[in-house]
């Protein structure tokens, strides 16, 4: 009998009888059963939270901010049981998962503690023509009882990337994480359940349903009547399917979805710099992120250089036991992923494309099961490509030339997503013009993926629909609400 994962409502674990198997994606075996909800889980689930929030919502923000750092404090207790979850789950190497995914999972309940201490509220001094006078106050009220439904590819960096500004602004949530990345998710109520018990709050404040999507948890979530507004990260194409689900009754959605993300580089630019920040844009958790490069367009008098100190970077990636730090690129997340990804190299090839590196599944030592696949690049691609047009998620992006300013905004452009990009120059004028020019969330300047949680994040066009970080997520998970008080 392998081990069983359970959902986590109410503050207890919940074994149901509908089980699915959790594979390790870097040896391709089966380590654990997870306890899938069905409609009468989840039912308990939203219950449980609904029943949950109003005292919450009582509480002052100091004292509310006071629980999120004890819940930051409480991942790091316990930072290698999540960091061992998380490898376990997704491959990734132990020097990636320790430096960004734990560490930022502690760190989004600090930033939103943070940012309730210091949160404002507006007033309006109104005078009218005929002189009535009154104060217009603008108060934030919780949305109630909010579903957060999270992908695979940084499983607890992105859950709590919600969970913490939707428990800050006073609601309870209810957490369905990715099918193929559950573990990290229950570790979390563990954690969150001893804080509330000290704090003397209800249990049912985070609850975990794990499944899938369509005709499961996922779903069941979606429709529930008594789940106020969907908070979801995933592909563009889910998010249509939560746009139409969530219709009848009214959600309110925030989506961060899928991108095809552009880096353009200049001739002017610090080449190192850009040579190795493309390179970890491009192969960071193996190309898994959805603020990764894809597209690389670099100008023309530096193509054939960058191109090739670009292959060397790929080549020395080193693929192995994601538990030792000498390793560098983990495997994809599964088999089905893996089809998907070569589904896109086979393309390239039989398309003529030039395979610069890679093009095929890596075969890694100790690790044969697992779903291994090259860091690769292509040139020579032609425009109407998928590999220009279409998310892979993979560790591989085309590198195209380009002769000048213009034709590199528009390239970037040529694209139905709009997430994030980054530009290399050391033209600092030159810098703020493409980066204006770029239709897409975050632009990034001589850097890639440097982060500040108080500033927004999101995508454009059909990589997400508004905007979640900082202030910004409390205008998502609160309702402003005005109060006019006449004075007259
Ligand atoms: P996915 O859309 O397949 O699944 C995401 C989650 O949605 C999973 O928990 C899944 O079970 C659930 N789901 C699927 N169908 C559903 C339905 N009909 N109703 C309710 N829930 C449903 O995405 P994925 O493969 O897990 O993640 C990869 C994608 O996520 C990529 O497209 C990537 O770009 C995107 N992503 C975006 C961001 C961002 O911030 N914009 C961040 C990370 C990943």
């Amino acid at each position: 009998m392998r081990p069983a994962l359970p959902c986590f409502i109410d503050g207890h674990p919940v074994l149901t009888s509908s089980r699915f198997p959790d594979t390790n994606p870097a040896t391709g075996l089966v380590v654990r059963d997870v306890c899938e909800a069905g409609a009468d889980e989840v039912d308990r689930a939203v219950a449980a939270a609904k029943r949950a929030q109003p005292a919450w919502a009582k509480r002052s923000a100091n004292a509310r901010a006071a629980v999120l750092d004890a819940i930051a404090a409480g991942i790091d207790a316990r930072r290698d049981d999540f960091l061992r979850a998380e490898i376990e789950d997704t491959g990734k190497p132990i020097g990636l998962a320790s430096l960004i995914d734990i560490p930022r999972g502690a760190a989004n309940f600090r930033a939103f503690a943070a940012q309730l201490r210091t949160l404002s509220e507006e007033t309006f001094q109104t005078v009218t023509d005929d002189g009535q006078e009154a104060i217009n106050l603008v108060v934030r009220e919780p949305l109630g009882v909010v579903g957060v439904i999270c992908p695979w590819n940084l499983p607890l960096l992105l859950m709590t990337w919600k969970v913490a500004p939707a428990l800050a602004a006073g609601n309870a949530v209810v957490v369905k994480p990715s099918e193929e990345t559950p573990h990290t998710a229950t570790l979390l109520g563990e954690v969150i359940a001893t804080v509330l018990a000290g704090a003397g709050l209800p249990q049912g404040l985070y609850n975990v349903v794990h499944g899938f999507g369509e005709k499961s948890a996922g779903a069941f979530l979606v429709a529930h009547p008594d789940v106020n507004a969907i908070t979801f990260t995933g592909e563009s194409r889910t998010g249509s399917a939560i746009m139409g689900a969530a219709a009848p009754s009214l959600k309110r959605l925030s989506f961060e979805l899928g991108g095809k993300n552009a880096a353009v580089v200049f001739a002017d630019c610090d080449l190192d710099a850009a040579v190795a920040g493309t390179a970890r844009s491009t192969f960071m958790n193996t190309g898994q992120v959805c603020l990764c490069t894809e597209r690389i367009f670099v100008e023309r008098p530096i193509y054939a250089e960058f191109l090739e100190r670009l292959k060397v970077a790929a080549m020395g990636r080193v693929l192995g036991d994601p538990m030792a730090a000498t390793t560098t690129m983990g495997p994809l997340i599964s088999k089905v992923h893996r089809d998907k990804v070569l589904g896109f190299y086979d393309g390239a090839a039989a398309a003529g494309v030039d395979v610069v590196c890679g093009g095929t599944v890596a075969n890694v030592a100790g690790f044969d099961g697992g779903f291994w696949i090259e860091p690769t690049l292509w040139a020579n691609v032609k425009d109407d490509s998928p590999l220009l047009t279409d998310e892979v998620f993979g560790p591989c992006a085309a590198v195209v030339p380009f002769d000048d300013e213009d034709e590199a905004v528009a390239r970037a452009n040529a694209t139905d997503y709009g997430l994030a990009a980054a530009v290399w120059t050391s033209n600092l004028k030159r810098a703020h013009r493409v980066a204006r020019g770029i239709d897409a969330g975050l632009v990034w300047v001589n850097t890639w993926y440097l982060r500040d949680l108080r500033t927004p994040f999101g995508g454009m066009k059909r990589s997400g629909v508004g905007r979640e970080g900082g202030r910004w997520s409390f205008d998502f998970y609160a309702e402003p609400k005005n109060i006019c008080m006449r004075l007259t």
